[in-house]
């Protein structure tokens, strides 16, 4: 699977996918991370990627024709159909593992990083495929949001880990992950739980299970409670 970034600040992808899993993938030729600096596409003397943003306001509002111009000379004209062309966006959709798993599918896929106050609407409404955030705050720059995705997707592509590492694991099956425990079998006086010890794998399955489903449990109650109120509840001034 072949990953393109368009970035203003590519060096920031160096040592991220320089380490552990991501990195032993790249080098077994199962996953490419490709990062693209914007800046190389600006024709003007200054190499200007940015400019004032029309109707007025604070920041710098990152330029259309750059960006245009970087992901047509890289994906081609016309654009390929099936590669998905993101931007990392606070106002995108949420990212969570099924948007990992769908993206997972595609043997490569192009994500865009803003800047500043953000991207010229014309990016997303003319070359983007889709729009997304990877929570209800705001990052500087959407670098870090593509690395999140990128290492999300990559770990699901087949081979970059073992098949059953990723079954069990939190929002995999709709469930989250049971407590893990490592040796020693005690720690400043915590005891692991006596099942995890007893060898038996029948009970060690139910005692798994049980926790997976616990902690959903109280997971989606947390949920609830900070779950904005429905709109009918909200004052209007
Ligand atoms: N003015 C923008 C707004 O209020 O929506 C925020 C711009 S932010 C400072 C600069 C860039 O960081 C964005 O263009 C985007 O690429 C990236 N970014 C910030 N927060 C993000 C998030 N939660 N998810 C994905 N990208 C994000």
């Amino acid at each position: 699977m072949r990953f393109d970034v368009f970035t203003l600040f590519p060096r920031m992808f160096d040592s991220p996918f320089a380490e552990s899993i991501i990195h032993r993938a790249i080098k077994a030729g199962l996953i490419e991370i490709h990062t693209h600096d914007i800046r190389a596409y600006a024709t003007d003397k200054h190499r200007t990627t940015d400019d004032y943003p029309f109707g007025g306001g604070t920041g710098m509002v990152m330029k259309p024709e750059p960006i245009f111009a970087a992901v047509e000379s890289v994906l081609g004209v016309p654009l390929p159909p099936d590669v998905p062309i993101i931007l990392m966006t606070p106002s995108g959709r949420t990212f969570n593992h099924a948007l990992a798993q769908a993206l997972a599918q595609h043997q490569r896929i192009a994500l865009i990083c803003g800047h500043y106050e953000g991207v010229d609407e014309r990016v997303r409404e003319h070359l983007c495929t889709d729009a997304i955030s990877i929570g209800d705050y705001v990052l500087t720059g959407g670098e870090l949001a593509a690395m999140v995705v990128i290492d999300a997707v990559a770990r699901l592509v087949p081979g970059v880990l073992p098949p059953e590492a990723t079954q069990d694991e939190s929002h995999a099956s709709g469930l989250l992950e049971y407590p893990q425990y490592t040796r020693p079998a005690e720690f400043r006086g915590w005891r692991v739980p006596e099942v995890l010890l007893s060898g038996n794998h029948a009970a060690i399955a139910r005692w798994r299970r049980e926790q997976a489903e616990a902690r959903t449990r109280a997971r989606q109650a947390q949920l609830q409670h900070t779950a904005p109120a429905p709109a009918a509840q909200l004052k209007v001034e």
